[in-house]
């Protein structure tokens, strides 16, 4: 055996004894929130927070584009990826998210490594809420900035990192999720910007679970909580509740031409197909004209966690995303797997993606739940 081939064995033995050993599971249909998957579940995993990925309309604007544009967007936006439906979903969504400008990104995940090194070239120094997504994370390795982050939305250690480290530095720049992946719990938005104006800041906000869901037309926590003139770089995603692919900033003019000529994820990279932008667009109309759906996903997230807290669970967070906690890896595993045998599908989130002992199933909630689904999630409990 090689050296590499040894190595690779004793990491995936040691991952399987800790119980945090990654396996691939696929699905072999998928009908709303059922799914098949060696036995029919539940979907209580899924990202598909309004039940649009199969949405008749999605599926239709993305034939049309399909027949009219084909399959491919044969280059890089720079290069002849460019189409004016790109264009006009941009302005769309500038609008949408009460901005100046938009950008589109093949994904949120692209978007996140590309636009921090890109700001954050020069002197910058970069403050990053501890629990931030792991595309953040990398785009903050990838920038070499120096970076501090503080405890999960504790303001006061923010204030005393930047009184600490600002100072020291021509430009700064604070990141944060709204609705946060892991927790399901929200960032204090307004306190936020106080901070960035008082130490002159950028504020880099990643909507991803937050877009769809809140808000007055469901532009995210930003509508709700009246900041989005205040946040320097709203980014986003197509890929969880607008049900499709891809992703997007929303911004001021100077930026997103900045990033356009200096973001090397933006740059280096064929755009997206023409069918999913048109999906896309499509599902952002659908969020403007059905805001029922929004609050039907929480209700049903709601409504779990009123009864799994009455029956003595820890549970968290305050949006469609709930995790229960449970506390170790082994225990985690087994209960996932004992409501898979129950028919329903839930993924353990286990240590190191989380600290020990915060071990937890995450439920996430869909529109297209049924009151009769959540019912059967509870009994299973
Ligand atoms: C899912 C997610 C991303 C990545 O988006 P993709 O479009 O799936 O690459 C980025 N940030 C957060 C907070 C996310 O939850």
């Amino acid at each position: 055996m090689s050296e590499f081939e040894s190595e690779i064995d004793a990491f995936l033995q040691s991952q399987a004894q800790s119980s945090a050993i990654r396996t691939l599971h696929p699905i072999t249909h998928r009908q709303g929130m059922m799914i098949q998957n060696g036995i029919p579940l539940i979907d209580f995993a899924s990202n598909d927070y309004l039940g649009l990925s199969q949405h008749p309309k999605l599926i239709q604007a993305a034939k049309d584009a399909l027949d009219t544009w084909g399959v491919g967007s044969t280059g890089s936006r720079l290069l002849s990826g460019d189409t004016d439906l790109i264009h006009s979903l941009e302005t769309k969504l500038a609008k949408f998210k009460h901005k100046e400008s938009a950008l589109v990104f093949n994904s949120g995940y692209q978007a996140n490594v590309g636009i921090i090194p890109a700001l954050a070239q020069g002197d910058t120094v970069i403050f990053y809420d501890k629990l931030s997504h792991a595309s953040m994370i990398d785009g903050i390795l990838l920038s070499k900035a120096p970076h501090y982050r503080y405890r999960h939305n504790d303001l006061n250690h923010l204030e005393t990192i930047l009184k600490k480290y600002r100072q020291n530095h021509q430009k700064a720049i604070i990141m944060t999720e709204s609705i946060f992946s892991m927790e399901g719990d929200s960032a204090p938005l307004k306190e936020l910007v106080a901070l960035k104006s008082q130490y002159d800041c950028l504020l880099f906000l990643d909507e991803a679970h937050a877009t769809g869901i809140f808000g007055k037309t469901g532009a995210g926590l930003v509508e709700q909580e009246g900041v989005s003139g205040e946040i320097d770089i709203i980014m986003g995603t197509f890929s969880k509740a607008l049900g499709s692919f891809g992703a997007y900033i929303a911004t001021s003019d100077r930026i997103k031409n900045f990033i356009v000529n200096t973001c090397r994820s933006f740059i280096f990279s064929t755009a997206l197909p023409a069918p999913v932008i048109a999906a896309n667009s499509a599902a952002i109309d659908i969020v403007l004209a059905e805001p029922n759906r929004r609050s039907t996903v929480l209700k049903n997230a709601d409504r779990f966690r009123t009864q799994l807290k009455a029956r003595g669970y820890s549970v968290r967070g305050c949006s469609q995303i709930v995790p229960v906690m449970i506390g170790n890896n082994q225990e985690t595993v087994q209960l996932s797997e004992k409501l898979k045998n129950a028919g329903m599908q839930v993924f353990p989130i286990r240590h190191p993606t989380v600290p020990k002992g915060e071990e937890r199933l995450r439920f996430s909630f869909s529109a297209i739940h049924t009151d009769d689904m959540i019912t059967q999630l509870v009994n299973a409990f």
